[in-house]
């Protein structure tokens, strides 16, 4: 296969990443890679998402996996994944046979393994300049579910409109399931057997990096887990407390002993990012502190990991919170990072530095959650769904339907935008248009069978 057919393919099914940004996969099909990494590291806590795929889908990933090494040309064709994902592993071995060219490179269970920028290296011994991309040192990174898009892409399974997603926390029974995108929150975690706590707050993917949305909040392509938890969780409190409430506590009681820094990874990676000094400079005010304007500008070099403030902070402050109420303060401003910023040699204290998996899990209070969350491979079904047309990085989609028009499961309800980096949307449900509007298409189920 050619790679512009590839590209062809992979856009016109609407494939971006399944989780993160949805960054546009068509974009990552680039020759200059010389190395394609299958991300497998997963590793927020609770969410199995992609080391189940992987389990279950072994066979049909390698084969797409190596399919696109070919294409690329790729000199190295890796599979990253956590040596504590067993049956994943042991999935992997059962098939290498059949795929010679793949690696297999076992991860430590530590957090977050699955940051690109850590991943590469980990792997590779490579380090992505800070603010830089993968490709520019000749690497491309992939997760999981997005491969098995690409898979069921290229054997007309049809489009991306569907995403596995885990739901986990005060559910009866956890579980992985295929929702609809579009389909609204709380009917999706009705499959999980109902919620177990009187007030509940549901939070859209990892504890760590995901955000509190509504009941009828929506999935997405990028939607990789739905937790739900106790309104008086730790977690849920700090989620919701007002940034000007943390900078007041930062103020107060940031005693400037470094340990946010000396565990954040990217600081360990030797980029420019040093949580404590930000904490000094945006608590004293600009220009008190040397006129350095230094620590404000490397916010732009944090990936927004929060081990800063859920894990290494002893004053349970948010450097976190704060560098990126910062940081998008400077985006809105025009400020954008200087891509040729100075970075160090990683770390030699950065292997004694890693956050193992059980003490972060523990230490934000969801032990008790870290159950098993079966995969269960069939479609949920749903009446109505609402479809955002702006899911992946880049511009949004344009839609191509009108209210009225019936539209059927799989087909395209709304375009690429022209010549930008955007990706076509597709139903998730045989309907009729009954809204749209700049941001959404709503489609209600004509209750044909799908
Ligand atoms: S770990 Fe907390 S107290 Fe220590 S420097 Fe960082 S923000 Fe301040
Ligand atoms: S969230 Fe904190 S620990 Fe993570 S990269 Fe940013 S500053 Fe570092």
């Amino acid at each position: 296969m050619e790679i512009q057919e590839l590209i062809g393919i992979v856009k016109e099914h609407g494939v971006a990443g399944a989780g993160g940004a949805g960054f546009p996969t068509y974009a990552k099909l680039d020759k200059r890679a010389e190395a394609i990494l299958l991300n497998c590291a997963e590793c927020e806590p609770l969410l199995k998402v992609h080391r189940q795929l992987l389990e279950k889908y072994a066979y049909e990933i390698m084969e797409t996996f190596a399919l696109i090494g070919e294409v690329l040309e790729a000199k190295r064709t890796i599979i990253a994944v956590k040596e504590a994902y067993k049956g994943t592993v042991e999935a992997l071995q059962a098939n290498r046979h059949s795929y010679p060219k793949i690696e297999v490179k076992l991860l430590p269970e530590v957090y977050p393994m699955g940051d690109e920028v850590v991943l590469i290296h980990e792997t590779l011994g490579i380090t992505i300049p800070p603010g830089g991309l993968p490709i520019q040192k000749g690497v491309a990174v992939f997760n999981v579910e997005t491969i098995f898009n690409i898979h069921k892409a290229l054997k007309n399974n049809g489009p991306v409109n569907a995403k596995y997603l885990t739901i986990a926390g005060e559910v009866t029974a956890p579980k992985t399931v295929l929702a609809p995108v579009g389909m609204e929150v709380r009917e999706v975690i009705q499959a999980a057997g109902g919620i177990t706590v009187k007030s509940p707050v549901f939070i859209m993917g990892g504890p760590m990096t995901g955000r509190v949305v509504s009941s009828y909040d929506c999935v997405t392509k990028t939607t990789n887990a739905i937790l739900v938890l106790d309104r008086n969780h730790k977690l849920v409190q700090r989620m919701l407390s007002d940034v000007s409430v943390d900078m007041k506590r930062a103020m107060s009681v940031c005693c400037q002993c470094e340990m946010c820094t000396d565990l954040c990874p990217r600081n360990l990676l030797g980029h420019p990012i040093t949580p404590h000094l930000f904490m000094r400079s945006a608590t004293s005010g600009v220009g008190a502190v040397h006129q350095d304007l230094s620590p404000f500008l490397h916010t732009f070099y944090c990936c927004s990991c929060g081990i800063c403030e859920l894990y290494a902070c002893p004053q349970d402050l948010s450097p976190r919170r704060l560098i990126t109420q910062y940081k998008n303060g400077l985006r809105g401003k025009g400020v954008t990072p200087d891509k040729e910023v100075k970075y160090k040699e990683p770390l030699s204290l950065r292997e004694y530095r890693k956050v193992p998996m059980e003490r972060l899990t523990a230490r934000i209070g969801l032990t008790e959650y870290n159950q098993e969350a079966p995969l269960v491979d069939t479609l949920l079904q749903t009446n109505q769904v609402k479809i955002k047309l702006a899911q992946h990085i880049g511009v949004k989609a344009v839609a191509k339907v009108k209210k009225g028009d019936t539209v059927i499961f799989g087909s395209k309800i709304a375009e690429a935008a022209d010549d930008k980096l955007s990706l076509p949307i597709h139903s998730s449900i045989n309907g009729e248009v009954i809204e749209i509007t700049e941001d959404y298409i709503i489609i209600r189920n004509s209750n044909e069978r799908m």
